[in-house]
């Protein structure tokens, strides 16, 4: 069973892995969760406020709040593409490696964000090259 993961960053141990696929495994619930709690809200609103917002009329402050829910839908999509990318990565036995440079991610970091992809130095380039 440990074979798998024997090629995880150095200093990640199984234990470590282990208890950081936990952390995983139940921020995916969690999201999951949320995720269905959102549609329904979105659901319950009615096709109109999508209407009227597709058709760019009045109704601003409708369509505010359905904004506000898509881009939390948005948020948690990524947030559990990320996740179960790092599971994946746990699978394969690269976790915890940057998957830009290939350098180890740093235990604390992974600690914080276990479904962390780059290091840190990866993570500010990927940061900066998105100016909003
Ligand atoms: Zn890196």
């Amino acid at each position: 069973m440990s074979t798998n993961i024997t090629n995880n960053a150095k200093g990640l141990n199984d234990a470590v892995v282990a208890s950081l696929k936990e952390k995983l495994e139940s921020k995916l619930k969690d999201l999951a969760q949320q995720d269905h709690a959102l549609r329904e809200r979105l659901a319950a609103e009615d096709s109109f406020v999508r209407n009227t917002y597709v058709a760019g009329q009045d109704g601003a402050a409708i369509s505010e709040v359905d904004d506000e829910v898509i881009a939390m839908i948005q948020h948690d999509r990524a947030e559990l593409r990320d996740i179960q990318a790092a599971l994946d990565r746990m699978s394969e036995g690269s976790y915890g490696q940057c998957t830009e440079c290939g350098e180890d991610i740093s235990i604390a970091r992974l600690e914080v964000l276990p479904e962390a992809s780059h290091c840190v130095a990866c993570q500010d380039k990927a940061e900066h090259r998105h100016v909003h």
